[in-house]
């Protein structure tokens, strides 16, 4: 979903450097100390039963990354380093895909680019910690006025849900603003998964409505999306980490409003989002797949 400019993506990081997600060293347990088998016995993981050798080798991976990326950080800020953790993984993994694949006989080339937007139209689910990850990057480094401008675009949506039919009325998202993701970097999981071959059956999807048209995507990418988020579901619940799904805005709402003890308090055990309803995690356009 929606790319951020070069310029935004480097004061994203700058930012991100200077926040509040950098390593506490008095915190920290390191993987010297505690390696991946110990850490997998110390959170009593239990790991996807049945899989093949190479699959388990990635999905036991990514798990102990998880678990080393909490354990590596002062314990109010766990949760978030555990859910980048996530997010880096699924990118490296997107990353490693080609970018060409041969459709019916056709080659084409992935379609998501910086500036294209249309499944920022679309429902979007978050688990907690990816809302407490992205209130704790507004309240970093927006301004009073960027700030101010969020809170337009979210309640303008939720005007707009109260009153059209479902798949309109979710239109573009509140993050997003002149075409360019606001919190790149930190989008949830939801928004990382959509990929495209054909920008106009995405356009057709979000944007027209259509409901026929197949979406052009890469079935190997898609398989290892599940098996990346299956694996991030063992990690946190061995962390006790809440992965209800929960709606994006509906939760940034609660993260924005609940302050900047927010992650110390839901390390404590708080149920910020207790008053959220679970929704089904949201269904994607249906995928056509290359030979
Ligand atoms: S957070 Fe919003 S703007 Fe950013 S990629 Fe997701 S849907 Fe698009």
């Amino acid at each position: 979903m929606g790319k951020e400019s070069k310029s935004r993506r480097k004061r994203t990081q700058e930012r991100q450097d200077r926040g509040t997600l950098t390593k506490s060293a008095s915190a920290a347990t390191s993987i010297r100390e505690t390696g991946p088998d110990q850490l997998l016995a110390k959170y009593e993981v239990e790991p996807i039963p049945d899989l093949p050798g190479a699959v388990k080798k990635f999905h036991l991976r990514i798990v102990t990354d998880i678990l080393e990326g909490h354990d590596n950080c002062a314990e109010s800020v766990g949760a978030l380093r555990a859910t980048q953790t996530w997010h880096r993984h699924h990118d490296g993994f997107a990353a490693s895909r080609p970018s060409e694949l041969n459709f019916g006989g056709t080659p084409r080339r992935l379609a998501c680019t910086p500036g294209c937007n249309h499944c920022c139209r679309s429902p979007v689910g978050v688990v907690a910690a990816e809302a407490l990850l992205i209130a704790d990057f507004v309240d970093r480094t927006f301004s009073a006025h960027e700030r101010q401008a969020l809170k337009g675009r979210m309640e303008a949506r939720k005007a707009a849900l109260q009153n059209g039919d479902p798949l309109r009325t979710y239109s573009l998202c509140p993050l997003n603003a002149g075409g360019q993701c606001l919190v790149y970097e930190f989008r949830p999981h939801n928004c990382r998964v959509f990929h495209s071959f054909d920008v106009d059956a995405c356009e057709g999807f979000f944007v027209a409505g259509e409901t026929q048209r197949g979406l052009p995507i890469d079935p190997v990418r898609k398989q290892y999306d599940r098996l990346i988020a299956a694996s991030a579901t063992v990690a946190f619940h061995a962390l006790k980490l809440d992965m209800r799904m929960l709606e994006f805005m509906a939760a940034l709402e609660i993260a924005l409003e609940a302050g900047d003890d927010r992650c110390e308090r839901f390390a404590a055990g708080a149920d910020l989002f207790s008053g959220l309803p679970t929704i089904a995690r949201p269904s994607s356009p249906a995928a056509s797949t290359p030979e």
